[in-house]
């Protein structure tokens, strides 16, 4: 099978397709054949060779995919080959003709998600779920502001938040990123370029300002989002770049809650609450991916570019 392989930490091209051996199933694991692959700011972070996590080179990048079961090992219950499956972490790396998983990291697809779609689940949809409902722990009737909500996560979470029942308040950098994130369901949409968003938050709630922040860029916006939390507000950090300051005297005045979160600390029960409403969300057609860009396999590197640029919508997928 072809797989991208980096065999050193770099730029995008240190991303190579090569002809690599099939994988087989061990005890517990699946092999699913990837029909499309989910590209995240993460795995740009670990091929630069930064980031905590340190991949033993060479490696297959990528966490998410979508595509149909080949094996099953010994043991592995509730799948067989020929299921529509999506990948949410893997033993091998999803940017791969195939991938392996643990039975744990693959879920069902409904039929209507195609494998584009599918492929932009695991970590945007988990990383917006865990974040909205088991760390700022939402609640019907309140409002939220997704700071950042054209890429990935932030579409997934504008989906989520309206489907439970919050107003959301939300942001992207470009006309067609406001477009796009008003028809996932936002009912204020803003520019988080525009220095005045923060005021302009507080004047749409009546000057009382919104109970969560889903921050995606904290290292900017983290001082502003203090002035635009209601009281007993929280600010959910779910992407930083840097460092910043801020003021702590604004937390103390009105008892706010400033919460960092990274998918990777959820343990498999919280996967496994996370991926249920997920699946649950996906069925009941409140929850559908919106695909930007997709790619062949071998464009991995382009991929890497276009995903650490500005101006998002939606998702970038390599199709192997
Ligand atoms: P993405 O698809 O690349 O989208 C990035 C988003 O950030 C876009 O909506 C972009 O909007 C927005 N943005 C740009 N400038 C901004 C600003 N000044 N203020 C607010 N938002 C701004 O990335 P993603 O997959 O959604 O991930 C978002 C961030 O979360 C990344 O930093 C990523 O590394 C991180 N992340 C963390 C976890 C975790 O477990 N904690 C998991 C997944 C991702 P425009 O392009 O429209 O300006």
């Amino acid at each position: 099978m072809k797989a991208i392989c980096v065999d050193q930490f770099g730029p995008p091209e240190v991303m190579k397709l090569r002809q690599v051996p099939d994988l087989s199933a061990g005890p517990g694991q699946i092999v699913v054949a990837v029909k499309a692959a989910g590209v995240n700011p993460v795995d740009t972070y670990i091929r630069e060779g930064w980031y905590p996590i340190k991949m033993n080179l060479p490696y297959t990048p990528g966490f998410d995919a979508a595509g149909v079961v080949v094996q099953t090992g010994q043991g592995v219950t509730g799948f067989q080959p020929g299921d529509r499956v999506f990948v949410s972490g893997s033993l091998t790396g999803t940017y791969a003709e195939q991938v392996l998983c643990t039975s744990e990291q693959v879920f069902r697809l409904p039929e209507q998600i195609s494998f584009s779609q599918g492929a932009a689940l695991g970590t945007p949809y988990g990383t917006a779920c865990q974040a909205l409902l088991g760390r700022a722990k939402a609640q019907f009737g309140q409002t939220v502001l997704v700071h950042g909500a054209s890429g990935g996560v932030g579409i997934a979470a504008v989906q989520l938040a309206a489907a439970a029942g919050l107003t959301v308040f939300a942001t992207a950098g470009t006309d067609k990123g406001r477009r796009l994130v008003r028809q996932q369901g936002a009912r204020h949409v803003l520019d988080h370029h525009d220095a005045g968003h923060f005021e302009a938050v507080k004047q749409l709630t009546g000057g009382r300002g919104v109970d969560i922040i889903l921050e995606m860029l904290a290292n900017v916006n983290l001082d502003g989002d203090l002035d635009a939390l209601a009281p007993h507000g929280t600010v959910v950090v779910i992407g930083s770049r840097g460092r910043i300051e801020i003021d702590p005297r604004k937390t103390m005045s009105r008892d706010l809650n400033i919460l960092g979160m990274s998918l990777m600390n959820a343990d498999a029960k919280q996967r496994a609450v996370i991926y249920g409403r997920i699946q649950a969300g996906l069925e009941a057609g409140h929850l559908h991916p919106v695909i930007g860009q997709e790619l062949p396999l071998e464009q991995a590197p382009e991929a890497h570019r276009q995903v650490m640029e500005a101006a998002h919508y939606g998702k970038i997928v390599l199709i192997p």
